[in-house]
């Protein structure tokens, strides 16, 4: 059960193909896990579609037109989980065909005494795009944002604020709100990261890299 989504602001910014790569890869993953935004995309695309038909394609910019036409030429009615080249039994499949490995094949860094952290190569420098791997139980200090971050369960979960995310919940965070994730007790987490801000204003996980702020509970 998913209980936690992409705004709809997004959900359409990723239908029309506006959306930039990083978050794109963070809404299709999530769709490899919710059926209601599998939905909404398809109606958004259907739409569009429609206003195409509406508009005639002539009235459109060329890269607009383009990046709609790409967003509707993808398949998204296929099985998302499929996993076509290799069997990763936590990565869904966009996330694992864009990285072209699974989680083994990833070189992880150690970011904290709990915490290790895969950076993924994207195209925009601008966002800093990373798989999380968390210790069950570990607390991440208070701390806000400057940017956006988007965070997306893959495995285990996280509490924060009394929201419980899950498998396939999208977490976000902003600069508006102070706050203090926990990784569920019961197993590791798994998470996909991204943080739209410049890479010096580091996402909430890497603050484990301060030694002086800690960041893992006493066990
Ligand atoms: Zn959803």
């Amino acid at each position: 059960m998913i209980c936690y989504h992409p705004e709809h602001e997004m959900l359409l910014d990723y239908a029309s193909g506006s959306l930039e790569e990083e978050p794109s890869l963070v809404v299709a993953a999530h769709l490899a896990y919710c059926e209601l935004c599998r939905g909404e995309v398809r109606s958004l695309e259907d739409l569009g579609a429609h206003l195409l038909d509406e508009a005639g394609s002539s009235e459109m910019e060329t890269g607009a037109l383009d990046a709609v036409m790409e967003r509707l030429d993808s398949p998204i009615d296929e099985d998302p989980n499929a996993l076509p080249t290799l069997k990763d039994p936590v990565l869904p499949g966009p996330i694992a065909r864009y990285i072209g490995t699974g989680l083994d094949g990833l070189r992880w860094r150690r970011v904290g005494p709990r915490v290790e952290e895969a950076l993924l190569v994207t195209t925009n420098a601008k966002f800093k795009t990373s798989l999380l791997r968390i210790k069950p139980g570990t607390v991440i200090p208070s701390h806000t944002h400057r940017g956006r971050e988007y965070t997306l369960v893959l495995k285990g979960g996280i509490v924060d604020d009394e929201r419980h995310y899950r498998r396939g919940d999208l977490m976000l965070a902003d600069s508006e709100h102070e706050h203090r994730p926990v990784a569920a007790e019961d197993e590791e987490c798994i998470c996909l990261a991204v943080l739209d801000a410049p890479v010096r204003f580091t996402g909430f996980f890497t603050r484990l890299l301060n030694p002086f702020l800690g960041g893992s509970s006493p066990r």
